[in-house]
């Protein structure tokens, strides 16, 4: 049966693969790799919420991206103590006496594209433990690394090495190239401190990861990422996992655009979410994939394992509304059989103009009719939309509004959304294209950073790609009507309780006869409810 479980640490790992130095998990490589042993590495996760989130009741949750680099790590013969500073910080470690001495170098790896509160951890955490392995090199990555612009790294300090790829196949060659068995220069993505290039080739195109790099889902204790509800929002135990990485869609937005797209078979994939149900009685699973729906002969093939061999579990997943048009009811319910149960959709907008210009490959007809196969199947939808592409006009912005509105009304008990605004990502086209209308663009990494706060405030003219009144009107839109049309916030105080009804039904109202002058209510709300409102932007 489902339900919260407590495993002892004892029980849940594979004798001799994992051990326990003060807090950290040690993983050892297996098999013929054991032999070829190589010197440990310290891979360290800096967390990417904010601490605060945990009072909250939620919990940031698996480092999935960095249990993929110790994956890769262990494959490639090293072995692995692995620092999660959310998870260390929560059982109250602090960093100090009784760390391993055998470390022999440091990998901190940004799991996550949140600038600001990683670097800063990131940074933070490099101070501690430079102190503590003065004489190992210190390497960073991570997807955030990845994004940004390689000439900009010079200005940072503290770090030996910069990796901007993947790593999977990169950091064991980095490793090697510190022992001195080969060349800086053969590390895909390599930048060395100091520099404003990389040391030899750029990360590749394609890649494939070896099956091997997720038996790690074997080997960890889960035990502390267990989140109550997570993005499913309920109070039932969850865990994000995650078995296949980058994205093939290329959308000229987006900062994953350029990772390029591996995946883990999905009976394989099903196997370590069985392990995770049978240690932990977890049955929810938050497939952490960019795009998911992407292969639909995979997609189908998950659904019908997973629903063998976890019948009682459920889980959710990222797709692209392209691909789930595509799918027969029947295909539906075969999905729906197989445990999915809630969807997030890259729909971004309402204009086929801005579609198109942001490379999506769908219509509006298409949102709504995946919306509708979905949700009279009972699987709940979350709808991501973001404003002020370079390009947008207002009559782009009001077809966005209209498809809100219209969603919205199709189910509103099961179709949920993020609003955000964009911000333009190194490298992308539609990226580059804002930037080239900013004044001075903070290109070196330094000054990006420090620019974040600044970046998303209402009263700053911050995005000079689209005229200041839409700007304006786009982020009055997404820090306060659109999410309090759609947010359900529970309110004990039966004043106050009435007031937030108005209040939302006000918005409302705002929202379809476009009229947002005079925010006399959003003061009213800020006065006397301030409760805080789904926001999507993270400095
Ligand atoms: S927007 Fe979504 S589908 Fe497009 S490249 Fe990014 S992750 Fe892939």
């Amino acid at each position: 049966m489902c339900g919260d479980r407590t495993h002892p640490r004892s029980q849940v790992r594979p004798l001799g693969l994992v051990a326990w130095v003060l807090n950290m998990q040690t993983l050892l490589p297996q098999g013929r790799k054991m032999d070829a042993q190589r010197p440990p590495v310290l891979l360290v996760v800096p967390r990417w919420t904010s601490p605060n989130s945990v009072s909250q009741g939620t919990i940031q949750g698996t480092p999935f991206r960095s249990l993929r680099i110790a994956g890769a790590l262990l494959a490639a013969g090293y072995p692995v103590h692995l620092f999660d500073q959310d998870l260390e910080e929560r059982k109250g470690v602090s960093l100090g006496d009784g760390f391993p001495s055998d470390v022999h170098a440091l990998v901190f790896w940004c799991n996550e594209l949140e600038p600001l509160i990683q670097s800063t951890q990131a940074f933070y955490l490099q101070e501690k433990f430079r102190r503590l392995y003065p004489q190992r090199p210190l390497i960073l990555g991570g997807p955030l690394i990845a994004r940004l612009p390689t000439e900009g790294f010079w200005s940072l300090e503290g770090f030996d090495f910069f990796l901007q790829s993947q790593g999977i196949l990169e950091l064991p060659l980095l490793l090697r190239a510190i022992e001195k068995q080969s060349g800086f220069d053969s590390v895909p993505g390599l930048i060395r401190s100091g520099k404003r290039t990389f040391e030899g080739p750029p990360p590749p195109k394609r890649f494939r990861v070896p099956s091997e790099v997720y038996d790690i889902y074997q080997m960890l204790d889960f035990q502390g990422w267990i989140q109550k509800g997570g993005i499913f929002g309920n109070d039932r135990s969850t865990l994000i996992t995650s078995f296949t990485q980058g994205c093939a869609k290329g959308c000229s937005f987006c900062y994953w655009r350029d990772f390029p797209p591996a995946f883990l078979e999905p009976e394989r994939a099903v196997f370590h979410l069985k392990r995770l149900r049978n240690d932990y009685g977890v049955c929810q699973f938050h497939l952490a994939e960019l795009d998911f729906a992407s292969n639909r002969k995979r997609l189908l093939s998950f659904a019908q394992a997973f629903g063998r061999e976890i019948p009682d579990g459920h889980w959710f997943s990222l797709v692209s509304v392209s691909d789930m048009a595509q799918l027969s009811p029947e295909e539906w319910d075969q999905l729906r059989a197989g445990g999915m149960a809630k969807l997030e959709f890259g729909t971004e907008s309402g204009s086929s103009k801005s579609l198109t210009r942001m490379g999506k490959r769908h219509n509006r007809n298409q949102v709504i009719q995946v919306t509708q196969e979905a949700t009279k199947r009972g699987i709940h939808c979350m709808h991501n939309f973001v404003f002020g592409i370079p390009g947008e006009s207002k009559k782009d912005l009001d077809l966005s509004l209209e498809l809100i509105h219209t969603l919205r009304t199709l189910d509103p008990n099961k179709i949920t959304f993020t609003f955000r605004f964009f911000q333009p990502p190194f490298g992308t086209p539609l990226g580059e294209e804002a930037l080239a209308k900013t004044k001075e663009p903070p290109r070196r990494v330094d000054r990006f950073l420090a620019s974040r706060v600044e970046f998303g405030q209402e009263h700053l003219r911050t995005m000079p790609w689209i005229p200041p009144a839409l700007e304006k009107r786009i982020k009055a839109l997404v820090y306060h009507y659109l999410p309090l049309a759609s947010s359900k916030i529970p309110i004990q105080n039966p004043k106050s309780r009435v007031l937030y009804f108005i209040l939302r039904r006000f918005a409302h109202i705002r929202l379809h006869h476009r009229f947002f002058s005079f925010p006399f209510d959003r003061k009213l709300y800020e006065k006397n409810i301030n409760r805080p409102l789904d926001n999507t932007y993270t400095p």
